[in-house]
């Protein structure tokens, strides 16, 4: 059940997507619990995933705004 740092990375990042399986998550726990490495990057990966559904979501509402405008000003 022992799995590489590069793995553990592989399934951290499928696990941001809600992609990495059960088996995966429960590999990756394993892994993290004797590797100091992989749990800081475990951590400033989830960290990067919030700061980018933020901006999305905020680039979103602009980039709608402009097609609001965009809209009035076609007319
Ligand atoms: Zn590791």
């Amino acid at each position: 059940m022992k799995i590489t740092c590069q793995e553990a990375a592989i399934i951290s990042n499928k696990k941001e997507y809600k992609e990495a399986s059960f088996k995966e998550k429960l590999m990756l726990r394993f892994h993290l619990i004797g590797c100091v490495l992989c749990t800081g990057f475990v951590k400033k990966n989830s960290q990067l995933t919030r700061l980018f559904r933020q901006a999305r979501l905020q680039y979103l509402t602009d980039e709608e705004k402009d097609k609001m405008r965009k809209n009035l000003f076609s007319h």
